[in-house]
């Protein structure tokens, strides 16, 4: 007898880090950014016309696409707004990953893209990253459906170069290669230069880490107006309106405000380089992250039992059960007064744990 149940899609869904909600507590387990979003964005918020959500928002999210492309120096065309960027990745993998042959992506990255994959039935290999975390380009230069790199990479915090994705993209211009931007307002360079050379290149970055609006679910693609259009054609083939009024007024409000992000960005940066050299005093060895996360392991504590003290403290970190990485913490960077609280904190386990 068959039942609707031999027809389900089953897949086994990502999971992101939890959300709990203490008063107390200190939550470095999902990157969010620890200040608040530019007083331009609560302003904004504190006078939006109410009024106006009765109505269906602009299909093109135009005033958004707009002032990103004055941001980053395109055309509006160029643009494709999503709801956070695992929404505009997803569609990218729907528009772009349509061949038979697999899609690659190292084996430590941000776990979406394989559910992704499987998702869209989108065959994928991931090559193993080195021994310190590095991609080896050459793993990238066999036939393949497409290329996908966060840079810098999740969890792991290591960039490569402009160098090395300028390699890896000349070994792949058949196919259409996702950089992920998501941490790299955190880091020295951002490939977005590349997307006026190569024609194949799609770069995505998100509101969501350093303009500090994960809640409003913004995220955005920025490459050659015909990866864009294959894009938008995907996305309007099932929803018209995918940003809200709301996101789009705070959503340009937030660059509007280039000295407010500057600020905390930079903010970030120096409570990060603090916390390095406190974890390296601690015994904690990490590559050199320039994200706002680091992902370290301890000489000797293993790692899911600084988790489960921290926690107990209700200090939030996230650990992953994947092999190779099963013994690293990764530790999103709050406010000086939470890391401070948090390398006591751990301190203090890691002295226990030696007794
Ligand atoms: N890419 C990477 C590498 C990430 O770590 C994240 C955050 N989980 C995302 C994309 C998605 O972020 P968002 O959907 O909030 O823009």
């Amino acid at each position: 007898m068959s039942t609707w149940r031999d027809n389900l899609r089953t897949i086994e869904p990502y999971v992101p880090g939890e959300q709990p909600n203490l008063p107390d507590m200190i939550k470095l387990n999902t990157n969010e950014n620890p200040y608040p979003p530019s007083p331009k964005v609560v302003g904004v918020l504190k006078s939006f016309d109410c009024d106006s959500l009765r109505l269906y928002p602009d299909p093109n999210s135009q005033l958004l696409a707009d002032a990103l492309a004055k941001r980053y120096g395109l055309a509006s065309d160029q643009v494709f707004l999503g709801v956070g960027s695992d929404d505009v990745l997803a569609i990218a993998f729907m528009t772009f990953f349509n061949s038979k042959k697999p899609v690659l992506f190292p084996d430590i990255t941000y776990s979406f893209y394989d559910v992704w994959a499987e998702l869209f039935q989108i065959p994928y290999e991931r090559p193993a990253l080195d021994e310190h975390f590095d991609l080896i380009r050459e793993d990238y230069y066999k036939e393949n459906g497409g290329v996908v790199i966060a840079n810098p990479n999740a969890p792991t915090g290591v960039l490569q170069n402009i160098d090395f994705l300028r390699d890896v993209i000349e070994h792949n211009r058949d196919v259409v290669v996702i950089i992920d931007e998501a941490y790299a307002d955190f880091s020295e360079s951002s490939a977005l230069e590349l997307t006026k050379e190569y024609d194949n290149v799609l770069i995505v970055q998100t509101y969501s880490k350093s303009r500090a609006l994960a809640g409003m679910r913004i995220g955005y693609a920025m490459g050659n107006p015909e990866l864009i259009k294959a894009m938008n054609d995907v996305r309007y083939s099932y929803n018209s309106y995918p940003m809200t009024r709301l996101s789009v007024a705070l959503g340009v409000a937030a660059l509007e405000d280039e000295t407010y992000f500057q600020e905390t960005v930079a903010k970030v940066i120096e409570t990060r380089e603090w916390t390095k050299e406190q974890l390296k005093r601690l015994g904690f060895s990490f590559r050199d992250s320039q994200t706002n996360f680091i992902f370290a392991a301890h000489e000797s504590v293993p790692a899911v039992q600084i988790f489960d003290a921290l926690r107990e403290k209700h200090i939030f970190v996230r650990h992953f059960s994947q092999k190779r990485i099963d013994n690293y913490l990764r530790i999103s960077i709050g406010t000086r007064e939470e890391m401070e609280r948090f390398i006591e904190e751990t301190e203090k386990i890691v002295a226990n744990a030696g007794k």
